[in-house]
């Protein structure tokens, strides 16, 4: 990977991180309107309440999605960006563009899935 393709991956990732952390706020501003909704009977209650777990589930994904991305941005600053944590090799470039922040090639990402990291 040279430095072209790492400068372009690394404003893609700042795209995407900015971009969940405006959905998460959006989501937690949401959340927190439910929360000071008036709830008149029992059936909007726990609407109400399924609709907070929701978005608290959400953004549980969406921090995980930022700590991905910031391990990924981590690891271009150390020049290991694109190889695999486990056997060192490089992970392929197909692999690389459908998941910018993957840190395993896909051998190693099935064994760690069947026996742990
Ligand atoms: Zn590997």
């Amino acid at each position: 990977m040279d430095e072209k393709e790492l400068a372009e991956i690394r404003a893609h990732l700042l795209q995407v991180r900015n971009e969940v952390l405006v959905e998460s706020e959006r989501a937690y501003a949401a959340s927190q309107s439910l929360g000071k909704d008036g709830v008149p009977d029992i059936g909007d209650m726990s609407s109400n309440s399924y609709n907070q777990e929701v978005l608290m589930n959400l953004s549980e994904t969406q921090r995980s999605r930022v700590r991905d991305i910031d391990a990924a941005l981590e690891r271009m600053d150390k020049g290991v960006y694109g190889l695999c944590m486990r056997c060192e090799e490089e992970i392929s470039a197909r692999r690389m563009e459908v998941r910018p922040f993957s840190r395993y090639c896909i051998d190693c990402k099935t064994e760690v899935e069947k026996f742990g990291e």
